[in-house]
């Protein structure tokens, strides 16, 4: 996609001239490691009665606006009340839609590096960002800068397990924060399934969840995009106080979730414990992973409670490039980025996608 041409420049709003067209910077390659996304995909089994669901659907009506029995059954699975919930095209709308619904002029606290599309999205609205930057070492919140710069924003995001950085939250600590920012605090819980095994029950204890009672200011965001494989269906989901689920339903296109999509997903929620098994391998494989990488000169790496961790070497750049055009394998570079010099991002696959991974590295840096 070519850059936005300055004579078309001129007809945007001036907030809008540092914008440029979204660039995944994807090349086809055979192991696909760069977008954590779920590398197993969705169950046979699952697939199947998916399939069928999707011969079903009567193209020729607009969707269920509001997705209702998508929108029943996922009340039911996290114990709230369908009018705790709206559905969204993937979690990237509902960012946007936080933004459009709360964020006009506002400060956002936010806590870099961190998913870039917050700063982005608010910034096509208006919104301004106070970073509080994350500890250069570590990678984790300074939870004392973040709960003093608190009080003196509108509005916040958290993202837990973070991406790219892999740490989850506390939930003591979101509640801090919870109590402290005077508005809407959106928890990015896109790979909350990854924190454990057991996720997929009733009760997920990787959530912020259960502060939902006492803190109506809380906005949980999560996707299918991760845990369920479904990042092509586009189905993510916001749990929260009706009220501000009223306020973000204004500001969404209506018919944005489409009926295939709200089809699908509902298979996938309905039978959402046949995911579990998958799960469980991915969550060894990532312990397999990140031990046999640790044996590597010069790879630093963060502890991680997601589907993807964080990984420091030096020359990350060129060995990002040396793997996908030698070996086939695609990771994301995220060594230009402020505070991650030298890093790059690699999801956890299959076993087979992460024996190729450990034995490419193995001959790169060995
Ligand atoms: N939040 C975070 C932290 C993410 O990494 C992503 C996907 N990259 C999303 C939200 C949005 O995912 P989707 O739009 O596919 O639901």
């Amino acid at each position: 996609m070519s850059q936005i041409p300055e004579r078309v420049k001129q007809w945007m709003p001036a907030h809008l001239h540092g914008l440029e067209p979204y660039d995944p910077a994807f090349t086809p390659c055979d192991t696909i490691l760069s977008a954590n996304e779920n590398n197993f995909g969705v169950p046979a089994a699952v697939r199947d009665e998916m399939l069928a669901a999707l011969a079903g659907v009567e193209e020729m009506r607009y969707p269920d606006a509001l997705s209702g029995e998508l929108r029943a059954e996922l009340a039911a699975w996290h114990g709230v009340e369908p009018a705790n919930v709206l559905v969204c095209n993937g979690g990237d709308e509902a960012i946007f839609n936080f933004f459009l619904a709360f964020g006009g002029g506002a400060k956002l606290l936010n806590c870099p590096p961190t998913f870039e599309v917050y700063e982005l999205y608010g910034s096509m609205v208006g919104v301004s960002a106070h970073n509080v930057w994350r500890d250069p070492e570590t990678l984790r919140p300074r939870w004392d800068e973040l709960l003093a710069a608190a009080p003196s924003c509108d509005l916040a995001v958290i993202t837990s397990p973070n991406n790219p950085t892999g740490d989850a939250v506390e939930r003591a600590q979101v509640e801090r924060l919870l109590e402290a920012v005077p508005g809407p605090v959106l928890v990015d819980e896109a790979y909350a399934e990854f924190t454990g095994a057991g996720q997929l029950a009733a009760g997920q204890p990787g959530t912020a969840l259960p502060l939902l009672a006492e803190h109506p200011n809380l906005v949980v965001l999560h996707t299918l995009s991760k845990a369920f494989g479904l990042a092509g269906a586009r189905i993510g989901y916001v749990i929260a106080d009706p009220g501000v689920i009223s306020a973000l339903a204004a500001v969404r296109q209506p018919y944005s979730v489409n009926s295939f999509s709200q089809a699908a997903a509902l298979v996938a929620v309905r039978r959402r414990e046949e995911f579990e098994p998958n799960l469980r391998t991915l969550l060894a494989e990532r312990s397999r992973v990140q031990r046999a990488l640790a044996e590597l000169p010069g790879v630093t790496l963060w502890p991680s409670d997601a589907n993807f961790f964080l990984m420091r070497v030096p020359g990350a750049a060129q060995l990002r490039a040396r793997l996908r055009d030698e070996h086939s394998i695609l990771v994301r570079d995220f060594s230009a980025k402020p505070g991650l010099q030298d890093c790059l991002r690699v999801t956890v696959g299959r076993p087979e996608d992460n024996d190729a991974l450990l034995g490419a590295l193995g001959t790169l840096l060995g």
